[in-house]
């Protein structure tokens, strides 16, 4: 960056109190969730979708790269910026800007908190429907570039299916609209396109995002079982009946213990694993479906089966499900979460493999995951002041992905590759499909300035440990 005048240039267009370029203040915007660092050479906070495209528009010039920041929730190493490069995080950009309550969309700024929305649109008898387990801190902005998921995301999918439209900034500064600021679009599916881009092709400013009505009746099961594996035959037996939950999660045993240590969510202390199911629909439908759901359980062996209905009651379950990655503090300061994708028939294989993995580097794995969408989350936990734990742990999530792929799943259901799996691309894609993916980045940012170095393998990394790909020599044969 050329630095004293593109920093001058920026204060002048937001302020001088919304270009952060001292190092000391730098320090929170050098990392997100994810295991890799790197201190951006300033950052930048917009107040309107003007002063983002000035913004913008003079990094472009400057010869700068930019990344977007939401709230830094991202466990991909998404939001890591390069040395040189500029950040623009949207905290004053945080405002939802209108709720259409008869056509049940809303439009908002990227800052918007994801559960902020949710809980706003409640008042309407209306909610946003993905719910990704950081939704207290993730934001709009961070979601649709991640394409975030969560628990809910079984029955209703993910992000992409509630986006109807943006307003994007390319990298030279240009403000365009992708899909429809109203209902319909005609043309390519660039909205499509764009939601899951991580960053790469453009900054949104505006997002118009679709809303559902809150079900009439809501009913959620914790079927409890002695170990993993009649917990996984339980999810195919579920989704075999023909029914799709609106959620279902699976909770292993460490976790159990570990969310029970600090608070009483209702899962017994020595079950192997819980599912969480949850029903929403007609008060007749959802009847129907608990018996279904509830004969399933049994049959596949479950200790016990509880059901709650009371708003107290299921909040409480929930609870224990969406705090889990902070009780993991309490085992290990420091935790791994990988994302990975099997079909939900190899889950026991896959599930064992965690364990098997577990116990040769010696590494505690923890389990919560979507159950029922196959995307596992194996959690390790560790200290990495302990030297080569940081190694060790990267080379186990190395073997967990290569395991997914060749099950014929995939590298992230929901986190996205970023940094941290861009050079496990090749096990699930060729070298033609990468160069096609290329193409299109390179149509709505032909000079690679947004989010470069990320998704596409190019051996670089910001991490003081090897890279994975390091320990994966003879993986991509
Ligand atoms: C405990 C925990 C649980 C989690 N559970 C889930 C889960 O259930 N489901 C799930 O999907 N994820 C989950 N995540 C991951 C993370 O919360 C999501 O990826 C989330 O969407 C990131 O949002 P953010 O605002 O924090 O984005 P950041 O981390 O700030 O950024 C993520 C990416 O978005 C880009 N970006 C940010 N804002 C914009 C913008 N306005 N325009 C273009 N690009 C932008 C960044 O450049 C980066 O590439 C979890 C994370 C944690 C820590």
């Amino acid at each position: 960056m050329a630095a004293p005048d593109l920093l001058a240039q920026l204060r002048s267009v937001v302020g001088d109190d919304y270009v952060i370029a001292h190092p000391e203040d730098l320090l929170v915007y050098e990392y997100d969730g994810s295991v890799d660092r790197s201190m951006p050479r300033a950052v930048v906070l917009p107040a309107s979708t003007d002063e983002a495209s000035q913004v913008i528009a003079l990094a472009y010039q400057a010869g700068v790269p930019v990344v977007g920041r939401g709230s830094g929730t991202g466990l991909s190493g998404g939001a890591i910026t390069p040395p040189d490069g500029l950040q623009v995080a949207f905290p004053r950009m945080a405002r939802i800007l209108k709720i259409d309550t008869l056509n049940r969309t809303a439009l908002v700024e990227p800052g918007v908190i994801n559960l902020d929305l949710d809980n706003y649109a409640r008042k309407f008898g209306l909610r946003y429907a993905p719910d990704p387990s950081s939704q207290r801190a993730c934001s709009l902005g961070g979601n649709v570039a991640e394409n975030a998921g969560g628990p809910h995301c079984l029955a209703y999918g993910t992000t992409t299916n509630h986006v109807i439209g943006m307003e994007v900034i390319l990298e030279d500064g240009a403000i365009v609209n992708l899909g429809a600021l109203a209902r319909e679009t005609v043309g390519y599916d660039l909205r499509g396109a764009f939601v899951g881009s991580e960053g790469t092709f453009g900054i949104a400013t505006k997002i118009l995002v679709r809303l559902l009505p809150l079900p009439e009746s809501v009913r959620t099961f914790l079927g409890i079982f002695a170990d993993i594996d009649s917990a996984c035959t339980a999810v195919s037996a579920i989704i075999g009946h023909g029914i799709i939950p609106a959620a279902l999660e699976m909770i292993d045993a460490l976790s159990i213990r570990a969310v029970q240590n600090v608070t009483d969510a209702g899962y017994p202390n020595d079950a192997g694993a819980v599912l969480l199911i949850e029903l929403e629909g007609l008060h007749e439908e959802v009847d129907e479906l608990s018996a279904e759901v509830e004969a399933a359980l049994w049959d596949t062996g479950a200790a016990d089966v509880r059901i709650a209905e009371a708003d107290a009651e299921r909040e409480r379950l929930w609870v224990g499900r969406k705090t889990a990655f902070g009780a993991f503090g309490a085992i290990a300061p420091n935790y791994y979460l990988v994302d990975g994708v099997v079909p939900r028939t190899r889950l026991t294989h896959m599930l064992r493999k965690v364990s098997e993995v577990s116990h040769r580097y010696g590494i505690t794995i923890a389990n919560v995951f979507h159950a029922g969408d196959g995307n596992l989350h194996p959690c390790m936990l560790f200290d990495a002041r302990e030297p080569g734990v940081m190694d060790n742990a990267m080379a186990a999530a190395a073997e967990l992905m290569a395991e997914c792929a060749a099950l014929g799943g995939t590298l992230s259901g929901e986190h996205g590759i970023g940094l941290e799996k861009k050079e496990f691309m090749p096990l699930v894609y060729t070298d033609d499909d990468m160069a096609a993916m290329q193409k299109v980045r390179n149509a709505f940012a032909p000079d690679n300035r947004l989010n470069p170095g990320k998704i596409f393998p190019d051996g670089s990394y910001y991490h003081p440990a090897p890279h994975p790909a390091r320990h994966t020599a003879g993986l991509y044969a």
